[in-house]
């Protein structure tokens, strides 16, 4: 019954795996928005545009031009397939992974109709009346429409179904000005959760109603429920069945924050065995606050997650340092939870939002927000196989766009540990919920004050960071200087490679800003169609950006952070659509060139589990 199938994927954070969600009936509630034609929203556009539909009648689509275009846009990446074959495991094992494989279809068909409300239907009507491209665009995107091109006519659906992502979560027909309306009600925790939709309740008000009280969401999250506990019924490993069982709980639970316990135990999984599952991230949503579900399980790699396991004794002068840099006035230093977890795992399979259309997911860093994470406590877990599936990929884009001489500092292990710090940077300073006061007094939170730079700014503060921390761990002896090398010089090729994604997406433009930074300051230089490290000066460019984003963070900068990306992205209105400026420009608009001459193509990760 596991169908493997396809494709999609990054490089850092953004997962794949697919197996074809099970047909399903398509709930269509009553008060469902109607697909209408209209701009999609996008991560990085909240506060969205008016979101209202551009086109009511239905559009017109050439047949041939539309199945041009769909070959076009699949043809974007290379399908690698992750296999997995589960004949050794011991008899409960192979159950606990049936189960496990069950919960992330219900998984990926929570995530379509988060995407779309109607997109369980378009499944079927593709399924019955696609040619194989629709079918497997489809299954890529989980949603009709292709991501690279935006064009009306690059869709999976026969009948180009129109254009709308997320906006189910929120009021039909929201504007900016209700949003805001929103953001000041009495009950706006509720109405701001991450795991509530909200609808109007008369003139001027609002009511949040729990995702597992909604009839869209309810129900599917109901028959998760019941799937994990019956993998649960097959664990044999205590911490792994506590999670089960509690996470369980907490998709039957209404209330607006129900995932805080079953976080804990989340957290403090033992044995070989990782699973993580639930709504986390907020970034795809066209506010940034409603989470998506997502789900990614795999085995334990011992040896890597040991190799790791070193840097978790020095997490708490990580932060202490992180502080000092950025100053008494603006930050203290938090107290780390010394049951912070470290893993790094072979992934078996991930669906929902763990599989994004584009590159794959080798890091996550979870809970984002609730109460183990006010108390300094969370979980870092290494996609290792995801990771490992690039450094084909890293070679062929080293041989093109780094100095030739540099090339032999690229290195897979210090790609992971580059991940790893990555992944820590996100637990230090800043955070979005984070109270802070901003510069003319006002008391506020990260979020609130930054709004639709929030996330570009928390990326930004990690990736920055992380590369601060080389130069702080080979300070205190607990790199060696050839180590850091290797770690400059292999994050510098993963930055080049998030470049080659549209621009759009968070992750390119908050790469634009880093390297357009670096550039300024003489710790990359662009020579002869190259890119080239500059040793000597990248530690001292690295830190000036790692304080400015560190402090805009906890001042709550909105002007300051609109500035900083500006120097190297601007965004074009009407259209919302990005260009490089400063000087990153020219080389990076040149390595591209480069790349799609070479026909150098990201991988598209999928998964194939047999001997169950
Ligand atoms: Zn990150």
């Amino acid at each position: 019954m596991r169908r493997v199938i396809l494709i999609g994927c990054v490089s850092l954070l953004s997962s794949m795996g697919c197996k074809k969600p099970s047909k399903g009936a398509d709930p269509g509630p009553p008060g469902v928005m109607k697909p209408a034609p209209g701009g999609e929203t996008d991560p990085g556009m909240r506060p969205g545009p008016r979101v209202r539909p551009r086109r009511r009648a239905a559009v017109q689509i050439d047949p041939a031009e539309r199945k041009r275009r769909v070959r076009r846009e699949l043809a974007l990446y290379n399908s690698i397939t992750l296999r997995f074959d589960a004949a050794a495991l011991s008899g409960p094992d192979k159950k606990l992974v049936g189960a496990l494989l069950r919960a992330v279809d219900l998984v990926e068909r929570l995530n379509m109709v988060q995407i779309h409300p109607h997109n369980l239907r378009y499944d079927r009507e593709i399924a019955d009346r696609g040619t194989a491209d629709d079918k497997v665009l489809f299954l890529r995107y989980q949603r009709p429409w292709c991501f690279a091109d935006e064009h009306v006519a690059c869709n999976a659906h026969p009948g180009g179904v129109p254009k709308l992502v997320g906006l189910y979560h929120w009021p039909k027909g929201m504007t900016d000005a209700e949003f805001e309306k929103i953001s000041k009600a009495p009950n706006k925790k509720e109405l701001l959760s991450n795991f509530t939709v909200v609808r109007r309740d008369g003139p001027g008000k609002w009511k949040a109603v729990p995702y597992a009280a909604d009839p869209l969401f309810g129900p599917l999250m109901k028959k998760l429920a019941v799937t994990l506990r019956e993998a649960a019924g097959h664990a044999t490993e205590a911490t792994l069945k506590k999670f089960l069982l509690s996470r369980a709980k907490a998709f039957e639970d209404k209330s607006p924050f129900p995932y805080d316990a079953s976080d804990y135990d989340w957290i403090a999984l033992k044995g070989k065995w990782e699973v993580n599952v639930g709504p986390y991230e907020v970034y795809k949503n066209p506010r940034h606050i409603k989470a998506r579900f997502k789900m990614v399980f795999g085995l334990t790699d011992p040896k890597i997650t040991a190799r790791l396991a070193r840097f978790k004794k020095v997490l708490q002068q990580m932060e202490n340092a992180l502080a000092s840099l950025v100053g008494p006035k603006i930050y203290k230093p938090r107290k780390l939870d010394p049951r912070i977890a470290v893993r790094a795992i072979r992934v078996v399979s991930a669906g929902g939002d763990a599989r994004a259309p584009k590159g794959a997911t080798v890091a996550f860093h979870l809970p984002n927000r609730g109460k183990s994470v006010d108390e300094g406590l969370y979980k870092k877990v290494m996609l290792v196989n995801h990771s490992f599936a690039f450094t084909p990929l890293v070679k062929r884009r080293a041989a093109l766009a780094l100095a030739v001489d540099q090339q032999r500092y690229v290195d897979k292990l210090a790609g992971i540990t580059n991940t790893t710090f990555h992944e820590f940077s996100h637990g230090f300073g800043a955070h979005d919920e984070l109270k802070i006061k901003t510069a003319d007094g006002k008391q506020t939170t990260v979020h609130e004050a930054l709004k639709e730079h929030t996330s570009l700014m928390e990326e930004l503060k990690a990736d920055v960071t992380s590369f601060w921390f080389i130069a702080q761990s080979v300070k205190r002896g607990w790199l060696k200087p050839a180590e850091a090398k290797a770690r400059y010089v292999t994050g510098l090729m993963h930055i080049l490679g998030l470049s080659s994604y549209p621009l759009k997406g968070t992750y390119p433009r908050m790469v634009a800003v880093q390297l357009g930074w670096y550039m300024d300051h003489g710790g990359v230089t662009w020579d002869k169609g190259r890119f080239r490290v500059d040793f000597a000066k990248l530690p001292a460019a690295v830190e000036g950006l790692t304080k400015k984003v560190g402090t805009l963070q906890l001042t709550g900068d909105y002007a300051g952070a609109s500035a900083l990306i500006a120097r190297y992205v601007k965004t074009v209105v009407p259209k919302k659509s990005y260009v490089y400026v400063g000087k990153v420009k020219g080389p990076l608009e040149q390595m591209k060139e480069a790349f799609k001459k070479a026909d150098i193509k990201s991988v598209a990760i999928s998964y194939q589990v047999s001997g169950l």
